[in-house]
């Protein structure tokens, strides 16, 4: 079997590892560095770069460097996570056929799974650069959070960029996989990800090797660009009054607010104080306008403590849906590199009323979890050191009469699971019973995410109720959904016509790997 890597794909950063003979390890990527920005930068030169090199000449050509592609992946254009991200992006976005969103590289249109192929054949390379032999399996991960067009978007991503994903992991479940392994701890483990653009808490009982997730609980749209963007408003706001001059109607000055905010941002998580210089910003008929300002530790705590106080009702909601107190605890692990922030360590300790375990890299430690991971799809031995029971973060269910949401499968259920439902028919000979299926927590269909309409079809004629079709719900161990159908009566496998409300179709999938061996070519 060839080797399997362990794939962080991150908001801002991502991150490959392997598990070696000594354990998990990051794998360098072509420059030496353990993370890649998660950037593409499409060049007037038709080339495409990846990581610090598209990172690099973001500045120079804003409008086709692409970045937060995981905000946009699986999503709708009309979804309020796109909604949010838009303002905030320098490159722009339209609406595909189906709703989902694309992206708009200058005269480029590129689907997310494509932009994120680019990373992850990038992040293919490093490893087999580093291997030097091909590599073509991993392990994935994803926030817990992700339904299923999330998740299925980001498969599709890998096997765009040539990759088969064996597994797909919750990224709070990989970081506890690193944590856990060689320490042999016994207890209830936290893991608080706060990342570049999700929040997740996941409670786990790690006991005997055995890790059980209990409960997660999380927010799809809070995450470090949410700082950023506090910093940024500030910056601007404050200019506009100085100078009447408004730094967000042009990219290349968003630009580089952006990456002035995110590195002040990164600063005061080791400094009181940091200074934001931006000479040559601006300029009217007075002459050129410089920004230069001082921002205090207290100034972002204070812009930002709201966003930090987002996650403890977050983590009460955990420690309820798990039955347990915080003082039940035994070990808080901090993922994510907004975790660095002093604030957020600081109500973290205060809520579970000890302090966060600081040993763990946050950058690192989920690569590391979906190497472990990797290890024992590989079967080099691994396999005897963990098993991961993970749960699913979302409630399945179906819509019922008057646009209610009926659950069959509820979150934090363990996965793979399944679940049997049977339906009937309300007429005289129908042939036909059409089953709208939807993930999330929303006592109305409406609220929830659309994964599919199933057709049930060719159904015997017989009396209205007479006829018994079981529908199984199953959700696998990469979090994914899969329904059949069989009619009892007859004991036959019911047709189950699938309309799926988002995503590539495998053929889709297919065309674009073509297009992109013709290119290579
Ligand atoms: P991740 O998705 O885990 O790569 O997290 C990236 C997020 O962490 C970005 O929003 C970064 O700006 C943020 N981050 C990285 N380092 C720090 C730091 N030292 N202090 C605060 N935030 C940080």
């Amino acid at each position: 079997m060839s080797r399997v890597i362990g794939i962080d794909l991150g908001t801002t950063f991502s991150c490959v590892a392997h598990l070696s003979p000594e354990g998990p390890k990051v794998i360098p990527n072509l420059e030496g560095m353990a993370t890649t920005p998660s950037m593409v930068c499409f060049t007037s030169a038709g080339e495409i770069l990846v990581g610090n090199l598209a990172a690099r000449q973001a500045l120079a050509n804003p409008e086709k460097t692409i970045f937060a592609i995981k905000r946009l992946i699986g999503n709708k254009y009309s979804s309020p996570a796109v909604q949010e991200a838009r303002p905030r992006l320098t490159y722009g976005l339209s609406e595909a056929p189906n709703g989902d969103v694309l992206i708009r590289a200058g005269d480029r249109t590129i689907t997310p799974q494509e932009a994120s192929s680019h990373i992850l054949v990038y992040l293919k390379r490093c490893a087999e650069s580093f291997f030097g032999e091909p590599v073509t399996e991993c392990v994935i991960t994803v926030p817990a959070h992700f339904d299923d067009h999330q998740r299925q978007a980001t498969k599709d991503a890998a096997r765009i960029a040539g990759l088969d994903v064996l597994r797909v992991i919750n990224e709070p479940t990989a970081a506890s996989l690193a944590y856990g392994l060689n320490r042999n701890p016994d207890g209830v483990v936290a893991v608080y990800d706060f990342g570049g653009g999700t929040f997740d808490i996941t409670l786990l009982e790690i006991s005997g090797g055995v890790f059980h997730v209990l409960a997660t609980a999380g927010d799809n749209f809070l995450g470090g660009d949410d700082f950023d963007q506090r910093i940024i408003d500030r910056l601007r706001a404050d200019f506009l009054s100085k100078h009447g001059i408004d730094l967000g109607s042009n990219p290349y000055n968003l630009q580089r607010l952006k990456e002035a905010a995110e590195r002040a941002k990164r600063d005061l998580s080791f400094t009181a104080i940091t200074e934001v210089n931006l000479p040559f910003i601006a300029a009217d008929a007075s002459g050129s306008k410089h920004l230069q300002t001082a921002i205090t530790r207290a100034n972002l705590e204070e812009w930002t403590r709201d966003l930090v106080e987002r996650t403890l009702p977050l983590m009460d909601k955990a420690l309820h849906e798990s039955g347990l107190t915080a003082n039940k605890v035994a070990e808080i692990l901090l993922v994510g590199g907004q975790s660095r922030m002093p604030l957020v360590r600081k109500k973290v300790g205060e809520f579970f009323g000890k302090d966060p375990n600081t040993q763990i890299n946050p950058d690192e430690s989920v690569a590391l979890g979906a190497a472990i991971q990797s290890g024992v799809l590989e079967g080099n031995g691994a396999k005897d050191i963990v098993l991961l029971l993970d749960v699913t973060s979302l409630s399945l269910g179906i819509e019922t009469e008057n646009g209610e949401f009926e659950k069959i499968i509820d979150k934090n259920t363990t996965i793979p699971c399944r679940k049997t439902k049977s339906f009937t028919t309300v007429d005289d000979n129908q042939r036909r019973v059409r089953i709208h299926v939807l993930q999330g927590e929303g006592s109305r269909a409406l609220e929830n995410t659309s994964l599919a309409m199933f057709d049930l079809v060719g159904i015997m004629d017989a009396a209205a109720g007479v006829p018994r079709i079981d529908v199984t719900f199953e959700i696998d161990a990469d979090g994914m959904v899969r329904v059949s159908a069989r009619d009892v009566l007859s004991g036959r496998e019911q047709k189950v016509s699938v309309h799926p409300s988002s995503g590539l179709s495998p053929q889709q999938v297919e065309n674009i790997i073509e297009r992109e061996k013709k290119k290579a070519h």
